[in-house]
């Protein structure tokens, strides 16, 4: 089974940009095929997977991190000087709570460079218990002023909650635990109707942008001092935008 779901053909957002019900089909039809341990029926898409082999797929890795070894003495943020000082902690700006989709990168969409963010990610940009204790160690121990729970277009995680908010799946036991807190957006967006696997994913980003602040007292309390603003956000992947939802 893949590690992640926005990086499968099981789920809708490679094969339908529109997440019309062919991708909701197609979602549900992947995670009942993933449920049976079967390989889903690759939809049509014009990223296809990789064909590299495990070892191939670490070799390119380190063939990056040999890269990032290279570019030390080069002029920048990411030089030899800045690493060095780095290595004797760190003070990042903010934080992002992002989707682990390989498209929404926070790193990337803000162009941050070593020790400037701090970053937690899953499938769904949850406020589960791995991000929350995160987050409470970036701003409790590091100090960040700010959060984002950042949520992207087209995302997997968000049309598989749609797909077992319409219909009983049988799921791996982590897969369905872990989209478990995604379906009252889900069911939210189905309520409003329209593009609902869009609606799911600023439902979703509102809702985690509050349960971060509800379940977490440290969290709430810098927040209430004035230490700490948690906001929403959305990266659109047709426009390349990231603005403020929540
Ligand atoms: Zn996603």
């Amino acid at each position: 089974m893949p590690a992640c779901p926005c990086c499968t053909d099981a789920f809708p957002h490679r094969a339908s940009r529109g997440h019309g019900r062919r991708g909701l089909m197609a979602a549900m039809a992947g995670l009942a095929a993933t449920a049976a341990g079967l390989t889903p029926a690759r939809a049509a898409s014009s990223l296809p997977p990789t064909t590299l082999t495990p070892d191939q797929a670490l070799d390119r890795l380190m063939q990056g991190h040999r890269r990032f070894l290279a570019q030390a003495a080069q002029p920048g943020p990411g030089n030899l000087e800045r690493r060095a000082i780095l290595a004797t902690g760190q003070a990042p700006f903010a934080a992002v709570l992002g989707c682990a989709d390989s498209r929404a990168t926070p790193e990337v969409l803000f162009q941050a460079g070593l020790g400037e963010i701090f970053v937690a990610r899953n499938a769904g940009n949850l406020a589960d218990t791995g991000a929350i204790g995160s987050l409470e160690y970036a701003v409790a121990n590091l100090g960040v002023p700010l959060i984002m729970v950042l949520g992207h277009q087209h995302c997997g995680a968000a049309g598989a909650a749609v797909a077992l908010a319409q219909q009983p799946l049988s799921l791996p036991v982590h897969l369905r635990d872990m989209l478990l807190p995604m379906l009252p957006a889900a069911l939210a967006a189905l309520r409003a109707g329209g593009d609902v696997v869009e609606g799911t994913v600023r439902a979703n980003v509102a809702m985690n942008v509050a349960r971060l602040l509800a379940e977490s007292p440290v969290l709430a309390s810098a927040a209430a001092a004035g230490r700490l603003k948690v906001v929403g956000g959305h990266y659109a992947l047709d426009t390349q935008q990231v603005s403020a939802i929540a």
